[in-house]
């Protein structure tokens, strides 16, 4: 651990990370925070004017009455509001782009690793603390975060996208024929699966690759060259085995299903991670319910301006989905509202880390303007840390404390933020623009203080 602060020290100083306390200490190192009012990731009601102890890696103690904690780090929140590292549950940090077909044709390793870096350091600095990949990264990106040689947040990948032949996961060139080779197969970033035996070999590579959950395409998609949306890939037999294997390492799948169909059948086969889930009405909220199910959307496939992205308006055949897509899709929002169900934060970005960066502050923004700030912060709190826990005793690298939360045995993953989110939820670092938004810092002004793991990553609190 001393190793660990001491290059992170070394990694703070060449980033200039104006404030970062990375001071070396001894076992176990204790930090109290004094003078915040904490939201703990669950209730709505703030614990005002606490302290909060951290020892280690864990939250020690949240009290509304003064610690007295000889040879701790002492901080002053300065009456601003402590809250757990924010959780995204929908990712792809090993996805550079451009697009698709010229990652197919041209991507390499370095081209992986480089962006994946980049990535995983911009997530930090917003203030996300863990991340869990949705298809295409395997255990590298981790290895390199856990071990503290690079920046970033708790990763939970997903290594293949598991799919079918011309589904949402068949990257291929137009010609290639079935079963070939391809520069996403090779790399792991997606492979085909087109049976029961092709899922077993799939999903139990994928966990040998470093996933702690497996992937599988079961819509399609807007923008990809082969599949409609509406899509019902995989026999309940194909999923049904998806689950079975991450059943063998005791975790679970998550499924982009869109339509209805698709997300009834993914639900009665055991997928406990329902991705987009567009179609949600109250029928698929009780189901979830009785499963005890979880599902994560990206709101801004929501966002009007979707329809004029270049990607979209100048194909006639992505417009013409894209119509249909958002008339099937319309009722989301009213639905969720109406039968809430356990809904996590998603942003789903594939491209560059400038524009992800905005596009991560602009679903914030949808979050609030949907649901209103406490449903928001449940969402990129609480709930990412319950899908999180999912992964199971095996294959979770995270199995110290809880995520998500600020209470006692907690992990001690913190934020500090400028105000009260529940009141101006700006202070999140949300950004109401997406395709016309200025460039965004590299850590919104708001997020006073980053903390994961025990370990500070941003301190602009004066001592
Ligand atoms: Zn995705």
């Amino acid at each position: 651990m001393k190793r660990l602060h001491a290059i992170l020290a070394v990694v703070g100083l060449a980033l200039g990370l104006s404030g970062t306390v990375l001071a070396e200490q001894t076992e176990p190192s204790q930090t109290l925070f004094i003078n915040v009012n904490v939201f703990d990731g669950v209730n709505e009601k703030l614990i005002r004017n606490a302290n909060v102890l951290v020892e280690g890696n864990l939250i020690k103690t949240v009290s509304a009455k003064p610690l007295n904690v000889p040879g701790a780090a002492v901080i002053d929140g300065k009456g601003g509001t402590l809250m757990p590292g924010f959780i995204e549950n929908h990712a792809h940090l090993m996805l550079p782009g451009p697009s698709l077909p010229a990652m197919e044709a041209g991507a390499t390793w370095e081209d992986l690793a480089i962006h994946g870096t980049q990535m995983a350091e911009m997530y930090l600095m917003q203030g996300f603390t863990t991340v869990r990949d949705a298809g295409g990264a395997n255990a590298g990106l981790r290895r390199a975060i856990d071990s503290g040689s690079i920046l970033g947040p708790r990763f939970y990948p997903s290594a293949a996208f598991l799919g079918t032949r011309g589904g949402h996961a068949d990257f291929a060139n137009y010609t290639s024929p079935p079963g070939e080779d391809t520069n996403f197969g090779r790399l792991n970033l997606a492979q085909e699966v087109d049976s029961v035996a092709d899922m077993h070999k799939f999903g139990r590579n994928n966990f040998r690759m470093g996933a702690t959950q497996l992937k599988y395409m079961q819509s399609g998609g807007v923008v990809s060259a082969f599949d409609p949306w509406q899509l019902l890939a995989g026999s309940p037999e194909e999923i049904e085995a998806a689950v079975q294997v991450a059943n063998e390492y005791g975790s679970y799948v998550m499924a982009h299903s869109y339509r209805k169909e698709a997300i009834i059948t993914a639900l009665e086969a055991g997928v406990k991670s329902i991705e987009h889930g567009f179609a949600f009405d109250c029928d698929i909220a009780e189901l979830m319910k009785e499963k005890g199910a979880y599902i994560t959307t990206n709101l801004t496939a929501f966002d009007p301006g979707l329809l004029d992205i270049p990607a979209v308006k100048n194909v006639p055949a992505s417009l013409a989905k894209a119509k249909s897509a958002s008339a099937t899709f319309a009722g989301y929002v009213d639905n969720m509202k109406r039968c809430p169900a356990k809904r996590g934060f998603h942003t789903d970005c594939v491209g560059s880390v400038a524009a992800c960066n905005i596009q991560i502050a602009y679903e914030k923004h949808l979050n609030n303007s949907f649901f209103g700030p406490y449903a928001s912060l449940v969402a990129m709190t609480s709930v990412g840390g319950e899908i999180a826990a999912m992964t199971g005793d095996f294959m979770n690298p995270y199995l110290d404390g809880k995520l998500g939360v600020i209470e006692e045995g907690a992990y001690a993953d913190i934020l500090i933020l400028d105000g009260n989110p529940l009141e101006d939820f700006s202070v999140v670092g949300s950004g109401d623009k997406w395709f016309d938004a200025e460039p965004r810092p590299d850590s919104p002004e708001t997020i006073r203080l980053i903390m994961k793991d025990g370990v500070i990553y941003k301190n602009t609190l004066a001592p």
